[in-house]
């Protein structure tokens, strides 16, 4: 399912909000970044970087984390906002892809700048040749809908 204009603008909204929390001290290179889900909702992320190389988390990661701690997995789109539509990176988008094939539907990139302008790419332009697991794909799926959550265990008599 493609996206309205309304849901793009909120995207774009919501990313750009959550720029200003970038944490990024080593860059100095804020990116913001909201997801889609399938209720409607949008979840805000931002950059998070650590002072020690190699850890921290671009935008976009942990925009798609936001939305999974509120038990929203299925992702619909992902938005990236800074000053010149840089492109989400190679790690990011191999992260989206599993929960394109948890839903079984196309993840649409929407790349922004602080300007107002867009592009809208599905995730299958921009990774074709992604790796897509055959392992554990069952359980995973299971996640669609909510449905991987646990369910509540009878209370133990003590
Ligand atoms: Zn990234």
């Amino acid at each position: 399912m493609s996206l309205t204009e309304k849901e793009i603008r909120q995207m774009i909204k919501i990313a750009r909000a959550t720029r200003s929390k970038a944490f990024a001290h080593r860059s100095g290179h804020k990116i913001g970044a909201s997801v889609l889900t399938d209720t409607g909702e949008v979840f805000g992320g931002c950059n998070i970087e650590s002072v020690i190389s190699g850890l921290g988390s671009c935008a976009e990661r942990t925009a798609i984390d936001h939305a999974i701690t509120h038990g929203q997995y299925n992702v619909r789109a992902i938005c990236t906002v800074d000053d010149g539509m840089t492109p989400m990176c190679g790690a990011c988008l191999q992260y989206a892809l599993l929960f394109s094939q948890m839903s079984d539907d196309e993840i649409f990139v929407v790349n922004a700048d602080s300007k107002n302008h867009y592009n809208v790419t599905p995730l299958s332009t921009l990774l074709p040749q992604g790796y897509k697991t055959k392992s554990n794909l069952q359980q995973i799926k299971a996640y669609k809908n909510g449905k991987g959550k646990k369910k509540k265990r009878k209370k133990q008599k003590h």
